[in-house]
């Protein structure tokens, strides 16, 4: 499991919700927007890949870090990049089992709960994978 670019801390439009890049929507053009968390990763079970979007609440949850401490950090350091890098070395590594449902191609995941490596079962990990609806990852860069 990698953790994509546009994880951590972002910036959404506050017109359309969509994700800004360097400040600027799509549709909307330059604009302030609002602060909001997020993983994108990319799952890999050897045969395909799908791209899985975590939303703020459950990053928050794995990460152990609220929103606002993210704000905090990025305007200590002025790099948003800093909170990904504080993300990824919290879940880098451990196991995480995630359920979620498919859209558009991509798996939004709807729980995520830390398991050990004990319980991760290769041959179930993979049975699951073929549904994309029910993972054990472990977290990589
Ligand atoms: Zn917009």
């Amino acid at each position: 499991m990698h953790i994509q670019s546009g994880s951590g801390l972002i910036k959404r439009c506050s017109e359309c919700n969509r994700a800004l890049d360097k400040g600027i929507c799509s549709i909307h053009g330059k604009t302030i927007g609002e602060y909001d968390l997020r993983i994108k990763a990319v799952f890999d079970n050897g045969i395909k890949t799908v791209d899985c979007i975590i939303n703020r609440e459950l990053t928050e949850k794995i990460s152990n870090m609220q929103l606002d401490k993210a704000i905090e950090i990025a305007s200590i350091s002025l790099d948003m990049g800093d909170v990904l890098e504080q993300i990824k070395q919290i879940v880098c590594g451990r196991y995480y089992l995630i359920k979620g449902y498919m859209l558009d191609e991509k798996m939004i995941a709807e729980s995520i709960e830390h398991t050990t490596e004990i319980a991760y079962d290769k041959d179930l990990c993979m049975d699951n994978m073929q549904n994309w609806n029910l993972l054990k990852t472990k977290w990589c860069e």
